[in-house]
Order: structure tokens, then sequence, then C-alpha cells
């Protein structure tokens, strides 16, 4: 089986009916990389930066945070790369950052609201990923959105920094900027939200703690963990649907990307990019190039 697989390296995703899909790998920390080439995805579609920061004892440097971005980026060789933004608190506690202790973590202080508070740690991983742009093909993405307010004061943060480099002279590339849509009030206003960004991924693993009020890390609430709520499917057409009225992509980088059930209504709904552990990704774009759209 893993050597027929094999077969479709080098092989388009792409339908039967000729619906190209772009299939993407999650990473968490450089050493991925690997796994990502030898199952040849057409890009990253999450590299969850975190890690970065987890993996060490205090705040990683502009250079050390540069040095492993322009690693995955020339790794990649001028394929897409989405680098997403630092994503703790709740699940993902550091202690260096010294976070107060929350009652309820997973609705408190963390990934994009610790970066909005914490202005200095958000800007030397921005300044970082635009050093890093100049190397490869950059897209950069913000995790757990909740309104355009909240963009409008990233995208000025954005060209601050950019700014900044400018004037130090320093290279830069281009990098495409997107969001998470990972909370339910980002799927509701996600017609506003689409003006503003390039491109939305939608991450299914907090999407569906969020709409469904159950905690993702709960065992014990298994049985109430529906992965297929039609309320979940609705929230991600509803999200591709505003993402397309206004002419920008919209990805699925949560774990039900792999889930090959859905496979075939997530293509029906138009979704144009899956991101997957690398070990998905073959036995996906087989499942992709059996599939009929319109039928
Ligand atoms: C998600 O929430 O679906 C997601 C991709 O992000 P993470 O699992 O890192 O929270
Ligand atoms: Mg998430």
């Amino acid at each position: 089986k893993k050597e027929l697989l094999l077969e479709l390296r080098g092989k388009e995703t792409v339908t039967l009916d000729g619906k190209r899909i772009k299939l993407y790998a999650n990473i968490g920390s450089v050493s991925d990389i690997a796994g990502v080439l030898k199952n040849d995805a057409s890009g990253i579609g999450l590299f969850r930066s975190e890690f970065l920061y987890l993996e060490k004892k205090d705040y990683p440097t502009e250079d050390e945070q540069l040095a492993a971005y322009k690693t995955v980026l020339e790794n990649m060789g001028g394929k897409k790369v989405i680098i997403r933004t630092l994503d703790i608190g709740a699940d993902k506690q550091i202690d260096y950052f010294h976070m107060e202790k929350e009652e309820n973590p997973a609705m408190g202080c963390r990934a994009i609201r610790i970066c909005l508070e914490r202005k200095d740690i958000f800007k030397t991983q921005l300044r970082a990923l635009y050093r890093a742009s100049a190397f490869g093909n950059l897209s950069i993405m913000f995790p757990m959105i909740i309104s355009v307010k909240e963009v409008d004061e990233i995208l000025e943060i954005v060209e601050e920094v950019k700014n900044e480099l400018r004037e130090e002279g320093i290279a830069m590339g281009e990098a495409e900027l997107g969001i998470m849509i990972e909370t339910p009030a980002a799927v509701m206003v996600s017609d506003e939200l689409a003006k503003k960004v390039d491109f939305f991924s939608i991450g299914t693993n907090d999407l569906t703690q969020y709409t469904l009020a159950i905690d993702r890390g709960n065992a014990k609430l298994d049985r109430y963990y529906d992965a297929h709520h039609p309320a979940v499917l609705r929230m991600i057409q509803m999200t591709v649907e505003n993402a397309h009225k206004h002419g920008i992509r919209a990805g699925i980088c949560g774990e039900l990307a792999s889930d090959m059930e859905l496979t075939e209504t997530f293509l029906a709904m138009g979704v144009d990019e899956l991101s997957v552990a690398p070990s998905y990704i073959l036995g996906l774009r087989k499942k992709i190039r059996e599939i009929k759209i319109k039928a």
C-alpha cells in the first residue's frame, strides 16, 4: 500500500473533472521538512511557530527565528510556506512568558491576544518573518481572530515593522497575509474579514471546540465531540462562500482536513486548499484524484 502511494509523488492533485486542489503539509519544527519533501506536498500550509518558543528556556531572538524560517523557506525551494505567528496560551503554556493563571485558559489570553498585548514579542517575530521573506515564498497567518478591529491592528503593526526594516536597509520579499478562521465569531464576520486579507485557513480543531463548547483536550467529552456536526460543516461552507465572494482563497488546516469521509464534501463546498500532517498527503491526493465534484 505504501509503495502504491509513493507512485503518487510528482502527480497533480486534481479531481476527475479537472479541479486543482492545493495539498499542503502541517509542520511544527524545522525537522519535519524531510517528511514534507518525501511526501511531495505542494507547500506548507501551517507551520506552528510556537514550537520554536516551546523548545526554549527564553524568548527566541530575532536571529534565531530568522534562521529557522529561512531554513524552512530555502528547503521548500520556492513552494508556498505559510507560517503562523505565535499561538500559545490555552493548552500550550510557556514558563518564561509569566502569564497570569486563568480560570479558563482556552477562552483566555492566548495567541493573537498575547501578541497584541505584548507588541515587542510580536514585532520581533514579524521582523524575523519579513527578513526571512527574502529567501522564499512566504505567507504569514494570524491565529484566533475574532474581529475586524484586531486585523486592522495587526496590519498597522505589520506596516510599522516593514517600514522599520526598510529604513534599516534590510532586504525583504513579499508576503501574503492571511488569518485563521477558528472561532464562530470569525465565521460570522468572515464577509468583512475577507476584505482585509489575502486568504483564510480554517482551523477546525478550535472551531469545533468553540462551536460545540467542548474542550478539545477533554477525553471525557468524547461522546459529545462530533467532528462532523452540521454546525461545524455549515460554518466551513459559510467561510468558503464569503472568501470567494471577495476573491480570496479558503483552505482547511485543522485535523478535519485529512478526514477522507469529508473530502468530497469539502471539494463540493469549494475549499481551495487542504493542509494535513505529511503522512496523509499521498493518501489524500489519491482520494482527490478519484473524485468527480459535479457528480
Ligand atoms: C486548529 O485549531 O484547527 C488549528 C489548526 O490550530 P491548532 O490545532 O494549532 O490550535
Ligand atoms: Mg487553533
